[in-house]
């Protein structure tokens, strides 16, 4: 995507919001026409008004309605003026709501459609990726970068490496294996390993030299960030492992998607 003059984009917005007649758009409770009003209350209360922000226009954080889209020009004006604070929860937001987008190659896809107000906040989103520490924000926000960039599956299944686990299926015999990511922990097993001691059957990194495309820049991007736990933990979910029960050797990464 390419990045666009900040400026005219958020002018482009202002426009756009100006333009839109959100009594023909719903949100979660139909009628949107009191969006903008919710809207210009997040902004002068971002940490306030966000959870109310998030129920009407991205419930769960899975579920976009029209007016959830519309609102994206006015979320790039409110994280271009906003403060710092302000800024971490309309990236939250607004990642989610593209998230829930159909993808590019839909027609009139509304990344297409709203690609100047995302190219804002996915530069917005980029920057601040670089100055994040906190191992959850990080990925959230790297979540919400891929939104923006239209990435499917990974702009939501990221966190488990932030939780330490991903719930898969044996593709062979279909048994429910636990994928245990952690700080120091690589392993899989089909029972709760929280509770007592079970059978482990290891997990296999990639290997630096096989990672490529989208696993490759996020081990690279992690590192850059000092998100060395991250970067080490793509390894493994682009990794491979063995089922426990049957022996089967799976992808980790193919399994979390099909789920
Ligand atoms: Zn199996």
């Amino acid at each position: 995507m390419q990045s666009l003059d900040p400026v005219r984009s958020v002018q482009s917005a202002w426009l756009d919001e100006r333009m839109t007649d959100w009594s023909t758009l719903s949100d979660v409770c139909g009628s949107a026409e009191h969006v903008p009003g919710l809207l210009a209350r997040f902004e002068a209360d971002p940490s306030g008004v966000s959870s109310e922000l998030v129920d009407h226009l991205c419930p769960q954080l899975d579920t976009a309605f029209t007016a959830s889209f519309a609102a994206l020009p006015r979320l790039a004006e409110i994280a271009t003026a906003g403060s710092r604070e302000a800024l971490g929860w309309v990236l939250l937001a607004a990642g989610a709501i593209a998230a829930c987008s159909p993808g590019l190659s839909e027609p009139d896809s509304p990344l297409t459609v709203f690609s100047a107000p995302i190219a804002v906040l996915r530069d917005l989103t980029d920057r601040r990726l670089s100055q994040t520490a906190e191992a959850g924000e990080y990925v959230n926000l790297l979540q919400a970068l891929l939104s923006f960039e239209g990435v499917e599956i990974w702009d939501r299944c990221l966190d488990g490496l932030e939780t330490g686990e991903y719930e898969v299926d044996c593709p062979y015999c279909g048994v429910d294996v636990f994928v245990v990511i952690g700080q120091e922990d690589f392993f899989c097993c089909t029972e709760d390993y929280a509770l007592r001691d079970v059978q482990k059957s290891p997990l296999q990194p990639s290997r630096m030299q096989e990672l490529e495309g989208l696993p490759q820049r996020l081990f690279t991007r992690a590192m850059a960030d000092g998100q060395e736990g991250f970067a080490h933990g793509v390894r493994y979910l682009f990794g491979r492992a063995a089922c426990p029960d049957c022996g089967t050797d799976f992808s980790v990464a193919e399994r979390v998607a099909a789920g």
